[in-house]
């Protein structure tokens, strides 16, 4: 689950990061007392989403202004300004996909000088096992493209789980990004409350692009980015509260109400599956014969006839979908139940687009029947390859 740069901020700050001060705004009217509230000579104005590259981003309408998602402004009525022009409108950026998303808060923060835009995050390196901070003196860029061209600027330090955070990490990660003096100090401290914050909050991703040094000498969250772990938020109702729906993509929430473990993705054949292996070989299978998913999900084992209705349905919503493939190997999953599930959901909201079933497996022949009386249009298919090429096919022609 991930939260808005603002609502990190304030949960670093809890944690004593040196964060600077700034207020949300959700509603154009707010945005001169927010930025009133906070001293200059530097106010920024950032539009908050849930996707990084906000600065180097462009807005679809025209009256939003040339420049990007991250504006700096040199008065309260400019920041202002500013705010009443994002809010609404829809920022695209190499995160978001070419539809982009809707801003519908800002953030108003104090500016900073700037003297370095350094890169910091912290994740579970699941070749380790382990708590990684991962650092490079090449902050503010896309650390991907930093990744590709140099990788070598890009440093990781793993912690031991038994120890935990130790000083000399923090100094490595200093001298690594070339702190100096005091700065060093500060490193160490803040590295400790970065890593306190990741573990007591069972975070999976901490991003700060970028950390800086401020003019002064200084260290400054700029930007922060916080991924949680889903299967733990149950232990953090805070976090919980922080969830944006309008964020998430309207498949993917329908999809989490009826425990369905749904993905959306950008291609044009959607599938159902059971057992997140089995799903994954069927992107695999579909990717080799030239086309691409639409989702990835997985029905699960225990699946009743109402949620594989409700994920024909969720599939079928989307207008990116040319074909469906159902791909069911029976175990646990009955193929009676999927195939009423299919027929239900069919009836319901109606089948525009080619149906390959390939279903194998607990009651397979109960299942085929269902699938041949009901007069759906379906092409059958035999095994995981026959169902991919006949899919593909139907297609792409
Ligand atoms: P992102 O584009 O979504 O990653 O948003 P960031 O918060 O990282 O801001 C993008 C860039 O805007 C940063 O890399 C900085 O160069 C610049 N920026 C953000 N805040 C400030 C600020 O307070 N002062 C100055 N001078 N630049 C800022
Ligand atoms: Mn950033």
């Amino acid at each position: 689950m991930n939260i808005h740069e603002y609502q990190a901020k304030a949960i670093l700050r809890s944690y004593g990061a040196p964060v600077s001060e700034g207020r949300a705004v959700l509603r154009a009217e707010e945005a001169k007392t927010a930025a009133g509230a906070l001293d200059g000579p530097l106010w920024v104005v950032k539009a908050q989403i849930h996707a990084g590259g906000r600065g180097k981003g462009s807005f679809k309408e025209a009256d939003a202004g040339e420049k990007g998602g991250v504006r700096l402004t040199k008065s309260v009525e400019e920041a202002a300004e500013e705010a009443k022009k994002m809010l609404g409108r829809t920022l695209v950026t190499h995160q978001t996909g070419p539809a982009g998303k809707q801003v519908n808060r800002i953030y108003i923060e104090a500016g900073s000088g700037i003297e370095r835009e350094l890169y910091l995050a912290l994740l579970v390196d699941r070749q380790t096992s382990r708590i990684s901070f991962v650092c490079s003196t090449e902050g503010g860029m896309d650390i991907e493209e930093v990744a590709e061209s140099t990788p070598e600027k890009i440093l990781s330090f793993s912690v031991d789980p038994v120890t935990g955070y130790q000083p000399y990490h923090g100094r490595r990660i200093a001298f690594s990004l070339g702190l100096e003096g005091a700065q060093v100090k500060q490193c160490v401290k803040l590295m400790g409350q970065l890593y306190q914050a990741f573990v007591e909050k069972d975070m999976e991703m901490l991003e700060i692009n970028p950390l800086i040094v401020a003019e002064g000498g200084d260290l400054k969250v700029l930007d922060a980015k916080l991924g949680f772990d889903g299967n733990a938020i149950y232990r953090h109702p805070d976090i919980a509260e922080l969830r944006d729906e309008t964020e998430e993509d309207p498949k993917e929430l329908e999809a989490s109400k009826y425990d369905l473990n749904y993905i959306a993705l950008d291609g044009e054949i959607g599938c159902m599956v059971n057992g997140a292996g089995l799903a994954m070989a069927t992107m695999d299978i579909i990717k080799l014969y030239g086309a691409e998913p639409a989702n990835f999900l997985d029905v699960g084992g225990g699946a009743t006839k109402e949620k594989v209705t409700e994920a024909f349905k969720i599939i079928t919503s989307d207008e990116n979908v040319k074909g469906i493939l159902v791909n069911i190997f029976g175990g646990i999953m009955r193929c009676d139940v999927i195939a009423e599930g299919v027929v239900a959901a069919v009836k319901e909201v109606g089948l525009k687009v080619p149906l390959v079933v390939r279903l194998e497996g607990t009651n397979v022949e109960k299942g085929k029947e269902i699938i041949n009386t009901s007069g759906l249009d379906v092409i059958a298919a035999d095994n995981l390859k026959d169902g991919a090429e006949k899919i593909v096919k139907a297609v792409k022609g």
